[in-house]
């Protein structure tokens, strides 16, 4: 018999802490114990967490006694070796606890925890199941109870530790997080119906509507037939079941056509996005000029690991990383391609599944948690078989891969690289150049509008640089005009917010078979109203921002927090009912829009019409398939989309991109208005932007005009210098909440002074943010900037004893911090 010795493990747990915890192993499990793997312990109050063992020994812990591990989840290491590294390097730079980044990088099924909650997974069926005795018994808890959390279940089924069995249960797909269903869990299949064969002959279905109308008894079967006859009209004679229901289809009429053999049902498998079956398609021929991108790209690598790709919008980067990622794929090797938001690129999805079948996985929070796993357990096995490219947004950054090759962030300069909140507030981006550092692979950068420290590092010689300046198929980049919003009012030709400029183009545009695009990056209907006679202005009650007014649900919405409120009626400070709505959002435009062309569809996308009854995908496919003439959105269509028909993008207040303050604002600016212009004449003709502004002089407008990043650049970077902005100085920013605004206020000042004492001139603040209050919590700030050859060890030690002196402050107990490294 083996030796009974006693071991102990220090793990990470999912906690806000920034410590390794060191728990003792029974014997039983000694035989289990192996680096990575997940153990359950207890943690708190009667609470059991999974941790991830990273250190096995023999030495008890001086200051506690240490608790036993309760069980150990897996057989093999659910990490690599390289991610311990990884994840440490995180949290030191980013200034987070451990167990931050652990929470961060795990998909929530492999942290079960004893609040997680789950429920049956909608597609379970307990006909087909085979169950343990065990897992029948939490089973039936759920059948009875619909959502329990995980100690309920422990308590109901009378077993101490259930994580293992949750484990098969998950596994198996017969179980599924609440917070998946919540937002997450797509269906795979979805029931559709057409009418039976004998009926696609319109005289054969006239007879029926007959014989129907004749019946008393038949009035919800004859109008649910309408609606669908209807529906077809308009989207193909093929309809979600759903569809019909949500029109006002009664279910039960439906079912008494099908029995009638009148329709008929077939349910369907929606693979997640696309109806990629597999096959793999026919790779396109680079353009000369994408070649010779390519084979720069290629000798870069050769001396530098991180390569800039500055190619202008519609040049065809798809198709030079294609290229490259084949050749890691021949070379057995997995490669990542990070996007800003994979929801917003389907049109990328589509056109890698279509190259690459099956071998391209899709990671996104998004899709649900048993999906993430799969994915998780494909990389850190090697699957040989799929998901040997990763799509995924930032958090793909954390998967465990097994033979990385190459990683590829595509329109890099995005801000939803960058995670807010929770911590750790890391950017993906930049996490792939460490990642990319850790596994000696090549990083590729790729992008129109090349963030300022990109392209700075790639004109320093430290990153590798490769252009592409002209659009596939030598397609002029668009021509762009500027409709003089000032010049427009005083010739009174305005009308309401669209300039006579941009409705004679728009007119125009759609007369010539093509369509449009506009940008409003203002969601809802108007941002406020405001009292004629003494300018009062609805505020949030719990932050100090206008109430945004939206039409469509009639009510004064707050997008800081959930509050809503009925329009008021009058003025609550002098009680006059002369309340204008002032500004204008995507709402206000689509309504403008149809008013004045009546015979058009527009449609419209932002967060909240992808939130309704269409989804993203389908507005998406209704303008490909030139259902739509005006497709009308927030930020959500400047990114990455490639339509073919599209005459004319208009940019309706340039303006108010101009207004905002902080030093990325002008950066930001430029991109935006030129990644959205990008959208136009991208196939065959030369497209027309129309850039509405009461200062068709300003320089930022100018230089996009010119499409000249090159110049803009030149000009701004010096600001940069001059005000010691990044790339030049690194900021930490540093931010403070309470909800009484006295403890904040003295906080913050001792705060500051305590920092200034050794940062001195490099701190600035404490200073109240645009948006003082949100949800009822003041928010100051002071932000940090050191110079980029500053020791950055040495400077976030020195920051962390600051803090952590402050926060042992009893009277500062109550403020709540955070660090934000690298803000975008
Ligand atoms: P970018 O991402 O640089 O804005 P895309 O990769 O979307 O540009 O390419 C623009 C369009 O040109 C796409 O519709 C793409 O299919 C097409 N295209 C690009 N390169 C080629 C090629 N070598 N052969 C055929 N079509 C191409
Ligand atoms: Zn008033
Ligand atoms: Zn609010």
């Amino acid at each position: 018999m083996a030796e009974r010795k006693t071991f102990f493990v220090d793990v990470i747990l999912p906690v806000p802490i920034n410590q390794l915890f060191t728990y003792r192993v029974p014997f039983e499990l000694n035989d289990q114990l192996k680096y990575g793997v997940r153990a359950i312990v207890p943690f708190g109050k009667s609470k059991l967490h999974s941790a991830i063992i990273l250190k096995i020994h023999e030495n008890a812990p001086k200051e506690y006694i240490a608790k036993y591990v309760e069980h150990i989840l897996d057989e093999q290491p659910i990490i690599q070796r390289y991610q311990e590294y990884f994840w440490t390097w995180i949290s030191d730079y980013y200034m987070a606890p451990i167990g931050d980044v652990m929470n961060a990088a795990l998909p929530t099924n492999l942290k079960l925890a004893s609040e997680t909650k789950i429920q049956l997974h909608p597609d379970f069926d307990m006909q087909t199941a085979e169950l343990s005795d065990k897992e029948y018994l939490i089973i039936e808890a759920l059948q009875i109870q619909d959502i329990l959390n995980l100690s309920e279940i422990s308590q109901i089924v009378q077993i101490k530790t259930i994580h293992p069995i949750l484990k098969k249960l998950y596994e198996k797909q017969y179980i599924i997080s609440v917070e998946d269903v919540k937002n997450k869990y797509s269906p795979k299949t979805a029931v559709y119906i057409r009418t039976c064969a004998l009926f696609h002959d319109k005289e054969n279905l006239n007879i029926v509507l007959g014989e129907l109308e004749a019946k008393k008894n038949s009035v919800n079967q004859l109008e649910a037939l309408l609606i669908y006859i209807k529906e077809v009209e308009k989207n193909g004679d093929f309809i979600l079941r759903k569809t019909l229901e949500e029109n006002g289809a009664k279910a039960s009429a439906l079912s008494s056509l099908e029995k009638k053999n009148i329709l008929e049902s077939e349910k369907i498998e929606l693979s997640r996005l696309t109806d990629s079956d597999g096959s793999i398609g026919n790779f396109k021929a680079l353009s000369a000029s994408q070649q010779t991108a390519l084979d720069s790209i290629r000798e870069n690598f050769k001396v530098k690991p991180v390569n800039l790709l500055f190619g202008v919008t519609g040049s065809g980067k798809t198709e030079v990383y294609v290229e490259l990622i084949k050749e890691q794929l021949d070379q057995g090797k997995q490669v990542l391609f990070l996007l800003p938001e994979i929801a917003l690129t389907t049109q990328l999805i589509q056109r890698l599944q279509a190259y690459f079948g099956d071998l391209v996985g899709v990671y996104h929070s998004k899709f649900n948690q048993n999906e993430r796993v799969e994915i998780w357990n494909a990389v850190l096995q090697n699957d040989a078989s799929k998901y040997r490219i990763v799509l995924g947004a930032r958090s793909a950054i954390f998967l465990p891969f097994a033979n990385l090759g190459l990683i590829i962030v595509d329109e890099e300069h995005e801000t939803s690289f960058k995670q807010y909140d929770p911590s750790p507030r890391y950017n993906a981006r930049d996490l792939a150049i460490v990642l990319g550092h850790i596994l000696k692979i090549n990083v590729l950068l790729g992008s129109a509008t090349p963030s300022f420290e990109s392209y700075f590092n790639a004109k320093n010689g430290k990153y590798g640089y490769s252009e592409l300046k002209e659009r596939f198929g030598n397609v002029q980049l668009p021509e762009i005009f500027c409709a003089d919003m000032k010049k427009e009012f005083i010739s009174k030709t305005l009308n309401g917010h669209f300039s006579k400029f941009l409705l004679e183009h728009i007119e125009n545009t759609i007369n010539s078979g093509k369509q449009v695009i506009l940008f409003q990056n203002r969601r809802g209907y108007t941002p406020y109203w405001i009292c004629e006679l003494c300018n009062w202005i609805p505020n949030c009650k719990n932050c100090d921002v206008t109430l945004t007014y939206h039409k469509q649900s009639n009510t004064l919405k707050c997008h800081y927090c959930s509050y809503a409120t009925a329009p008021m009626g009058s003025c609550a400070n002098c009680g006059s009912n002369k309340l204008s709505m002032m500004g204008f959002g995507t709402e206000k435009i689509e309504d403008d829009l149809s008013f004045l062309f009546p015979n058009i569809k527009i449609s419209r996308m932002d967060m909240d019409s992808v939130k309704g009854k269409k989804s993203y995908e389908q507005i998406l496919h209704d303008f490909e398939t030139k259902m739509v003439h005006v497709l009308i959105g927030t930020q959500m269509i400047s990114k990455g989309l490639d339509f073919d028909n599209v005459g004319l993008v208009g940019i309706l207040d340039s303006d108010m991109l101009l207004k905002r303050t902080d030093f990325r604002a002008v950066e930001k600016a430029y991109q935006l208005m030129s990644q959205v212009a990008g959208r136009a004449g991208r196939k065959r003709e030369r497209g027309n932007v129309v850039i509405q502004t009461s200062n068709p002089d300003n320089w930022v407008i100018q230089k996009v005009i010119a499409h000249d990043y090159e110049g803009f650049f030149k000009s701004e970077i010096i600001e940069r210098k001059n005000y010691f902005y990044p790339p030049f100085y690194k900021i930490i920013d540093i931010s403070l909440k309470h909800k009484d605004i006295d403890i904040l206020n003295v906080g913050a000042q001792t705060l500051a002074d305590n920092l200034k004492e050794v940062f001195k001139e490099r701190v600035l603040g404490p200073e109240f943010p645009v948006i003082p209050r949100i949800q009822n919590y003041f928010i100051k700030q002071i932000r940090l900037k050191i110079e980029r050859e500053a020791p950055e060890k040495k400077v976030k030690e020195r920051l962390n004893e600051i803090l952590s002196k402050f926060r042992s402050v009893p009277h500062y107990k109550s403020i709540r911090l955070s660090v934000d490294v690298d803000p975008a």
